[in-house]
């Protein structure tokens, strides 16, 4: 069957946060791009997983206001975000700060800074399905959208998707963890109808739920749930931190938990005993997935020793941030002032010549992975693999 072909110097697939700096990034530099996207939205697992905070934008120091460590387009969402919610400060987190932001924000300065490039076309509702790869080099990606398939013709394709779709379609080689060792996966879900909220129940939650899997009334992991409190007086997130692995339809089971945990908490803590849910993550989200197997590997001993490189693209001062299925979160610290970077071989496949990844699918080991998959460092490696791509 002959599809439709779209031809284009590069193609990013995935708008999360790295395809859309990616793509944007690429189409600044003249290149014609193309991202596609199989939900309606950008934003990827910062949207689905109903993150509160873009982790990984600043040095690792006690400066007021906080010092971005990568200028560009992270620094351009920021401002944004700034904009739109003046109240919306860094803040200091542990022995790190955050940069605090409202979902619809966050996905209206995402569309609105990549839809006014003119040398970029964005598909959603769609998604790769499969890549012809000759002579080690991708020269066609298949995509469909409902029932309608098209052949783009790249010169570069950046994976973006997070899962990495076309590392695995093109044949290029990459790591993964065995299930039982995988990070947990997290599943959000938000309620309204709190009373009294302060900081007491990100303390409590936890707490309450310890209790709960003493007493087996739940599986041992809802334990690792965590509470945040939300923009209004009576809101908060109560995030899971699940199996991500082993479990077949995990978003049922996902959210019979997510009920489990409401319902105890609504009995046993007066201020969720008036609470009701309002919204849950569409799906379960991932830490961890494939890696590509690139031009170099970065390691834990490269976070924590702040090592640099001669081709270091992208500074990041976040902790090594681990969420072991037995133990629940550790966290492994840079030293005070401390940032390292990734260079940039961690973006290019060993395999294949025209294949860059960007985000949570570059070429770092398990640990590293704890630290750069964070959204900050993750915009950044979007725009530099942009960059490299569109002058490929
Ligand atoms: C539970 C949990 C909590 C986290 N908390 C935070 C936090 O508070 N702050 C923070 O900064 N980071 C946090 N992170 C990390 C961060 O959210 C992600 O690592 C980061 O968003 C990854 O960005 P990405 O662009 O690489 O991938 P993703 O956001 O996963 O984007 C990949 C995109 O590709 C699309 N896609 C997939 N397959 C295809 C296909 N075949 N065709 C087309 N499109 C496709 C997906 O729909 C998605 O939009 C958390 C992660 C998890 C799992």
């Amino acid at each position: 069957m002959k599809y439709k072909k779209i031809e284009c110097e590069v193609l990013v697939v995935g708008g999360g946060v790295a395809g859309i700096a990616a793509s944007i990034k690429a189409a600044r530099e003249g290149a014609s791009t193309v991202l596609i996207e199989k939900n309606s939205f950008p934003g990827g697992t910062g949207i689905t997983g109903l993150h509160r905070f873009i982790c990984g934008l600043y040095a690792n120091t006690e400066d007021v206001p906080d010092k971005i460590l990568n200028k560009g387009i992270a620094s351009e969402i920021c401002f944004m975000l700034q904009e739109l919610a003046p109240e919306k400060i860094p803040l200091r987190m542990g022995k790190v700060s955050v940069l605090p932001f409202a979902t619809s924000n966050f996905m209206s300065v995402l569309r609105s800074l990549s839809e006014k490039e003119k040398q970029l076309d964005i598909y959603y509702d769609t998604r790769a399905v499969s890549a012809k790869t000759e002579n080690n080099t991708i020269v066609s990606v298949t995509i469909q959208n409902l029932n309608k398939k098209f052949d783009i013709i790249p010169r570069v394709v950046i994976d973006c998707s997070g899962d990495g779709v076309i590392i695995k379609l093109s044949g290029a080689r990459y790591r993964t963890t065995p299930p039982d060792q995988r990070q947990l996966s997290g599943y959000t879900f938000r309620v309204k109808g709190l009373k009294d909220v302060d900081d007491i129940p990100a303390v409590k939650v936890p707490y309450y739920l310890a209790k709960a899997v003493e007493q087996k009334k739940m599986p041992f992991y809802l334990k690792y749930t965590t509470f945040t409190a939300g923009d209004d007086e009576d809101e908060g997130y109560c995030k899971l931190n699940i199996p991500p692995a082993g479990i077949m339809e995990r978003e049922k089971q996902a959210k019979k938990d997510a009920l489990l945990v409401h319902t105890y908490l609504a009995r046993v803590l007066p201020v969720f005993n008036k609470s009701y849910i309002v919204e849950m993550s569409p799906e379960v989200v991932d830490r961890e997935g494939p890696r590509l197997y690139g031009k170099y590997t970065l390691t834990a001993n490269d976070v924590i020793n702040a090592r640099k490189f001669p081709d270091g693209i992208v500074k990041s001062a976040w902790p090594i941030e681990l969420w072991d299925q037995q133990k629940g979160v550790r966290y492994r610290y840079l030293g005070p002032g401390d940032n390292y970077e990734i260079p940039l071989r961690c973006l290019i496949s060993k395999d294949i010549s025209n294949l860059y990844c960007a985000g949570r699918c570059i070429s770092v080991t398990a640990e590293a992975l704890g630290s750069t998959r964070v959204m900050g460092t993750c915009i950044s490696l979007g725009e530099r693999a942009g960059y490299g791509a569109a002058h490929w």
